[in-house]
């Protein structure tokens, strides 16, 4: 029997002793149609599974699936098998420079060379934007086999792109047996590649995942005690070199401990970076300066400036310009007794929002020091267009300055620093001789541990009286 529509058509056997009749027929188109709409749900429900699965960019499994992947194999294969993530860097850069199109076709290329080279063995997906996982042998994904998928340029368009990657490794016998905690854990070797300089790629160990619980727990910390009003302000007096009087201050925060110590800013701050909760400290900070040159001010030292330290992620909070003039005028203080340092890395992360936030401050007559001047990524074309008073030489160049190439930069920034007319201020002078160095230099003013120590407010106003007698 044969039945049929436009769309589909079926060839029935039907094994019978007696006659089809009409009611037979009505029966098996009713039975046919079933089986025939059971057949457009599998297909639908496939073309859903590709959706949810498959990166409709590269046709590689997207993440969820990859997560699957990395669970079966762990499971089935977890010996000599290892996970990889490959981000590619400054990838951003190409999607603004060139456009979304030449970026997608990059991603293409780049999936069309990794399917070459471990195609075979491995298995591939599109983890994130610019992010690729590979599943496979340890013999066969090593740092050195896919260093060299990029040694040559891609072809997306017309161009030919020269791109770098970093990687992150994960043994499978290393982790554990759930898919979205293997890819966490290689996801922590690879931001822990990003960070390192001078080696592209890590592998995962489980100390990295101890350190990252530790940093969060640490953080948690912060926060209640910031919240507690526990953190502490102190100030560094800085010193002319040409009068040997103090000129000013640094404010530095002090984390406090319940055992007596103090927990490193080194430590506690690019924590309090990444989680953003530094605007909220550095208003504080602002603020409690401000009324400290005010505090200043009442016991006669009207002409003492303080230099309060600010992060990339201050310049980018709404208002934040306004919040340091509002501070200002709210303690009716001079503002050219007010002097913000930023390091070459915040100008370098968002040069136009920084130049643009410190012209408008300058405008206002605060003053700006770059900090840590020479250790960071420097561009010597921000250093003109930033509004600048003051360099300050990194600590690192003048505890090199007996050897022969730490004289020379900290002797190069400090003529560089005269030539832009701008003050210099050299950090970290402990010594005699470091300091008969950099006044042969010409350098105006120093901060360090030889003149004085960072201290707690009522101690920087006995240093004051007992300078001043
Ligand atoms: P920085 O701004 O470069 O501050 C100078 C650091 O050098 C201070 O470390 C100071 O104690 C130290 N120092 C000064 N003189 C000497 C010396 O003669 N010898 C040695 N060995 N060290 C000296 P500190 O207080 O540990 O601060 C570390 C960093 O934390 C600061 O470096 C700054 O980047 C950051 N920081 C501190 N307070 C703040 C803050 O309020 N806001 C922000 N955003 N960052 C801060
Ligand atoms: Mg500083
Ligand atoms: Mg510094």
């Amino acid at each position: 029997m044969y039945l049929g529509n436009e769309i589909h058509s079926a060839a029935v056997y039907i094994e019978t002793n007696r006659p089809i009749e009409n009611f037979d027929r009505q029966l098996i188109e009713v039975f046919l149609s079933n089986i025939s709409i059971g057949y457009e749900n599998v297909t639908l429900f496939q073309q859903l599974k590709h959706a949810a699965y498959i990166d409709p960019l590269t046709k590689t499994p997207n993440r969820n699936e990859f997560i699957q992947i990395l669970q079966d194999t762990r499971r089935y294969e977890a010996e000599h098998n290892v996970a990889v993530l490959i981000d590619i860097d400054h990838f951003s850069d190409v999607n603004d420079g060139l456009g979304q199109d030449v970026g997608n076709e990059l991603l293409i290329a780049v999936t069309f060379r990794l399917i070459e080279e471990f195609g075979t063995y491995a298995q591939l997906g599109r983890i994130g934007a610019d992010v690729f996982g590979l599943v496979g042998p340890d013999t066969e994904l090593t740092p050195e086999r896919l260093q060299a998928v990029f040694d040559e340029p891609f072809k997306a368009s017309e161009h030919s792109l020269q791109i770098s990657a970093t990687f992150g490794f994960c043994h499978l016998t290393d982790t554990a047996e759930q898919g979205l905690t293997i890819l966490k854990h290689v996801y922590i070797a690879l931001n822990k590649a990003k960070k390192h300089l001078g080696q592209n790629f890590q592998y995962y160990q489980a100390e990295m995942e101890d350190e990252m619980a530790e940093r969060l727990a640490l953080l948690r910390m912060l926060r209640q005690d910031f919240a507690n009003d526990k953190l502490q302000l102190w100030y560094q007096p800085q010193v002319s070199l040409t009068t040997k009087q103090v000129v000013g201050m640094e404010a530095l925060l002090r984390w406090p401990q319940p055992n007596g110590q103090f927990i490193s800013p080194a430590v506690f701050i690019p924590l309090a970076e990444y989680s953003g909760l530094i605007v909220e400290i550095g208003y504080w900070v602002m603020d409690q300066a401000c009324l400290q040159i005010k505090q200043l001010q009442k016991q006669g030292y009207t002409g003492l400036r303080i230099a309060v330290n600010v992060s990339m992620p201050q310049f980018r909070s709404h208002g934040f310009v306004q919040s340091v003039i509002d501070c200002v005028t709210a303690q009716q203080i001079d503002p050219q007794l007010l002097e913000l340092e930023i390091t070459e890395s915040v100008v370098m992360d968002e040069p136009k929002i920084v130049i643009d936030a410190l012209q408008k401050l300058k405008n206002f007559g605060i003053k700006v020091a770059i900090d840590d001047f020479g250790i960071g990524f420097s561009s010597l074309n921000y250093l003109q267009q930033l509004p600048l008073d003051r360099i300050k030489v990194d600590r690192a160049f003048i505890r090199d300055i007996d050897k022969p190439a730490g004289e020379v930069i900290a002797e190069t920034i400090i003529n560089l620093g005269k030539r832009l007319n701008l003050a210099t201020i050299a950090e970290g002078v402990e010594t005699q001789a470091q300091e008969q160095v950099i006044v042969a230099m010409g350098c105006d003013e120093v901060q360090g541990f030889m003149y004085a120590r960072p201290m707690p407010p009522a101690e920087l106003l006995a240093f004051l009286q007992q300078q001043k007698s």
